[in-house]
C-alpha cells in the first residue's frame, strides 16, 4: 500500500484500487455465469490407510478453468462465492456431482466434500445433502462433510440442529485444517465429529521441527482419547509418512500418494485397491 506522502503516490494508490475493484467485479460476474453454466470440475484426491495400504476414499476438490484467466484457485474464488451468496448454489452442485461420481467407486470408498461455514450456518445444507443423496442413490455413510473450525464461531442452536439432522441421515463429519483456526476444543465433543484432519502446515515441517512434532503428537493422542479418527493432509515425502506412521497416525493424503485426479482416473485408482503404503510401489502414484 502506498503511503499518502505525495500526490504521485496517491494517484498510484487510487489507480491500483480501481484496477483491483474492476478485476473483482469481473470475477464476480464470471463466477455467477460459471455457476449458472456449471463450468466447474471436481477432481478427487485419494486418501490412504497407512496400516494396510488401502485407499479409504477421496476428497472432492473444486476446479475452475476460467475462459481467459485460466486456472483459478478455489482459495481465490470460494471466498468471493461466499461473499456473494452463490456458494449455496455452487455447494449444492459440488454435493450432487461428488455423490454421483462416488457411485462408480468401490463400495468401501468414502467421498469427502468441503463445506463452507456459510453453507452450514445460513443455507439449506440439509436439503442440498438430501437432494444429492437421493439423486445419486449413494449410501449416506459414504459421504463425509469436511468443515473447518471457523464453522463453530458463534455457534447457535440452529447449527446443532443442522448437525443432528445430517447425522440422522448417516452422514459423517471431518474437521478440516485442524490446528489453524478457532482454538477451542469444546466443540469436539459437543458436535458429532468423527475425524480430525491435521493441517498440512504441521506436516510440512516434519520431521525435525519440535513444535510441529509436538502438535501432531498431541492431536493424535487427543483423537485417540476421544475415539476420533485422524488423517494428515499434505504428505509429500517418505520421511513424513514414516514419522506419521510411527506416531500412530492412521490415514494420510498428499502428493506422495496421489495428486488430485480427474473423475475417470479417480475411479481407476480407487478400484485398483491396495498399494504399498510406505514403499517402492508408491512410485506409481507419485508426482502426478
Ligand atoms: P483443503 O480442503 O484443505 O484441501 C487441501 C488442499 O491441499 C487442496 O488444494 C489440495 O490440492 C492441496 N494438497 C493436497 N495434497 C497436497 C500436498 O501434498 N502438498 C501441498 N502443498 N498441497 C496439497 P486446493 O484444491 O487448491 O484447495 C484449496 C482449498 O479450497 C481447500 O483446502 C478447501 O478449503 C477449498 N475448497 C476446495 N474445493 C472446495 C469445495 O468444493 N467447496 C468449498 N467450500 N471449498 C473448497
Ligand atoms: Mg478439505
Ligand atoms: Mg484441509
Ligand atoms: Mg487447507
Amino acid at each position: 500500500q502506498a503511503k499518502r506522502t505525495g500526490t504521485g503516490s496517491i494517484v498510484w494508490y487510487d489507480s491500483v484500487m480501481d484496477g483491483t475493484r474492476l478485476q473483482r467485479l469481473a470475477l464476480e460476474r464470471d463466477l455467477v455465469e460459471a455457476v449458472e453454466a456449471e463450468t466447474f470440475e471436481l477432481v478427487y484426491q485419494p486418501q490412504a490407510r497407512l496400516s494396510d495400504g488401502t485407499w479409504t476414499g477421496a476428497e472432492a476438490l473444486l476446479r475452475w478453468h476460467h475462459p481467459e484467466r485460466g486456472f483459478v484457485s478455489p482459495a481465490e474464488f470460494i471466498p468471493v462465492a461466499e461473499e456473494m451468496g452463490v456458494i449455496h448454489e455452487l455447494g449444492a452442485w459440488v454435493l450432487r456431482t461428488a455423490c454421483r461420481d462416488a457411485q462408480a467407486w468401490p463400495a468401501s470408498a468414502k467421498v469427502a466434500v468441503n463445506v463452507s461455514p456459510i453453507q452450514l450456518v445460513a443455507g439449506d445444507l440439509v436439503a442440498a445433502v438430501r437432494a444429492a443423496l437421493e439423486g445419486s442413490g449413494l449410501d449416506p455413510r459414504r459421504l463425509e462433510l469436511e468443515i473447518t473450525e471457523s464453522a463453530f464461531v458463534g455457534e447457535d442452536k440452529r447449527l446443532a440442529g443442522t448437525f443432528s439432522e445430517l447425522l440422522a441421515m448417516g452422514v459423517t463429519f471431518a474437521l478440516d485444517d485442524f490446528g489453524t483456526g478457532y482454538s477451542s476444543l469444546g466443540y469436539l465433543h459437543r458436535f458429532p465429529i468423527s475425524k480430525i484432519k491435521i493441517d498440512r502446515s504441521f506436516v510440512a515441517d516434519l520431521p525435525g521441527s519440535r513444535p510441529s512434532e509436538a502438535v501432531l503428537r498431541s492431536v493424535v493422542a487427543l483423537a485417540d482419547g476421544l475415539g476420533l479418527r485422524v488423517i494428515a493432509e499434505g504428505v509429500e515425502t517418505l520421511a513424513q509418512a514414516e514419522w506419521l506412521r510411527d506416531m500412530g497416525c492412521e490415514e494420510v493424503q498428499g502428493y506422495l500418494y496421489s495428486r488430485p485426479l480427474d473423475r475417470l482416473r479417480a475411479v481407476q485408482t480407487l478400484s485398483a485397491g491396495s498399494f504399498d503404503p510406505i514403499g517402492s510401489r508408491n512410485d506409481a502414484h507419485r508426482r502426478r
